[in-house]
C-alpha cells in the first residue's frame, strides 16, 4: 500500500461556475456563490475593495 496516489483524492473542486458572475464560486453544497452572493442575496454581492467588473457592468461604493 502506497499512498502515492492518496493525494490525488481531494481533488474534486466544491466550486462550479456560477451562473450569475461567471466565475467558478458557486457552491454546489450550499447553493450559493462565495463571489457575488448568488443564491443568498438577490443584490450582487459587493465591497468596496472588492470594485472589480461583474455583470459587465462596474460596481459603486
Ligand atoms: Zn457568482
Amino acid at each position: 500500500m502506497t499512498t502515492a496516489s492518496m493525494g490525488l483524492h481531494n481533488r474534486k473542486q466544491p466550486h462550479v461556475m456560477c451562473r450569475r458572475c461567471g466565475k467558478e464560486s458557486y457552491l454546489k453544497r450550499k447553493h450559493y456563490c462565495s463571489h457575488c452572493g448568488y443564491g443568498k442575496t438577490a443584490k450582487i454581492k459587493a465591497y468596496s475593495w472588492n470594485n472589480k467588473t461583474v455583470n459587465g457592468k462596474r460596481k459603486d461604493n
